[in-house]
């Protein structure tokens, strides 16, 4: 019996041994889930030295026209996330059927609101409302999405405003992972301007303005980038930034040995073994894993930062609103 043991523990030990040394030469995986629950953690002990000093408990209001279950399920983590850090939290649920101008209407109750410190609508917003208009009608400093055009102006020209969550997300876990960014090449798959847009920015601007951007070397590839044209640019690439929503579209021939992959895609698949649907990103993640340097899986990489930066960007903008930091 007792010999039995033993030798389970020693097969159990040397499987391990192997396991490990297969694994060894692969990427280092970037934890998005638990690094976000860390900034989670500091910014409850911020907001509650902000209550201590006398300011109201910070108020999120979320906004969601129709009835997509993608969007009822992303506003109901971000609410979770509120009650984690101590952020007051509010939901509004409009019929798909909601006129531009009734949506307008609420937006500007809102804005008038001294209670409510952010503001977000969640996107996709139904096909007849202008998505433009909505995000620019958000009042720029309760605009915590940072969508609106002041604050992408204010991204593009250096200047301090509310930066959108997903690439402020990419941008500090580069910067936990201590992922070196100055004079490095990297490349932006996706030409969003709510995301990849912003992270293009992000990564190629000035570190020594207020943005605190990256100073790396940034090319935009997107839906019009010859597929060999992409590969041969992200091969270049230290850093990769993938937006697309296409499973599979970054493979392992691409990627540079060492590079950092963050894959941002979040893409609903079929599960063939189990039938199961599950999420994926827009990386073939257990290829690329094998010559990456670091990686970021789908799901528990950029989503969850994207959650903790949208409570900084909230808490940030009740402490400009409570210390009257209004820029003019
Ligand atoms: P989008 O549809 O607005 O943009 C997609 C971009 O991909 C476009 O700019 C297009 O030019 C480009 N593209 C399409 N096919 C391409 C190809 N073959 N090669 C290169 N580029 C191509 O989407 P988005 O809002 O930027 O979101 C992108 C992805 O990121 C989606 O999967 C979305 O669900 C996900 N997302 C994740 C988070 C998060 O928190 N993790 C946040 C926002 C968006």
């Amino acid at each position: 019996m007792l010999r039995r043991s033993l030798r389970s523990i020693a097969f159990s030990a040397s499987r391990n041994y192997v396991v490990k040394s297969l694994y060894s030469n692969m990427a280092q995986i970037i934890d998005g889930k638990a690094i976000a629950q860390e900034i989670r953690f500091q910014l409850g002990k911020e907001l509650k030295q902000f209550v201590e000093e006398g300011a109201p408990v910070p108020h999120l209001t979320a906004v969601i026209v129709g009835d997509d279950p993608a969007s009822e399920k992303y506003v109901a983590n971000k609410m979770i996330a509120c009650r984690e850090v101590g952020i007051s939290s509010e939901t509004k649920r409009l019929p798909s059927s909601t006129t531009q101008e009734e949506l307008l209407q609420v937006i500007a109750d809102l804005n008038q609101d001294p209670r409510v410190n952010g503001v977000l609508v969640q996107l996709p917003v139904p096909e007849h409302i202008n998505e433009r208009t909505i995000c620019n009608a958000v009042n720029v400093d309760k605009d915590v999405d940072g969508f609106n055009e002041l604050n992408i102006g204010r991204l593009a020209l250096d200047m301090d405003g509310i930066i959108p969550a997903t690439p402020l997300a990419v941008k500090t876990l580069l910067e936990h992972q201590n992922i070196e960014t100055h004079g490095r090449n990297a490349v932006v798959v996706g030409r969003s301007k709510n995301v990849s847009l912003p992270m293009a920015i992000l990564l190629h601007a000035d570190g020594k303005y207020a943005t605190k951007a990256l100073d790396a070397t940034v090319t935009i590839c997107h839906r019009y980038t010859p597929p060999k044209e992409l590969a041969r640019y992200c091969r270049q690439a230290d850093i990769i930034v993938v937006a697309v929503g296409k499973p599979g579209l970054i493979t392992k021939d691409m990627v540079k040995p060492g590079a950092c992959v963050i894959d941002v895609g979040i893409n609903r698949i079929k599960d063939e073994n189990t039938g199961k649907f599950k999420l994926v990103g827009d990386v073939d993640f257990e290829e690329v894993r094998q010559v990456a340097g670091h990686i970021t899986p789908v799901p528990g990489g950029v989503g969850p930062m994207t959650v903790a930066m949208l409570m900084q960007n909230t808490l940030k903008a009740a402490k400009n609103q409570f210390y009257d930091r209004k820029s003019s």
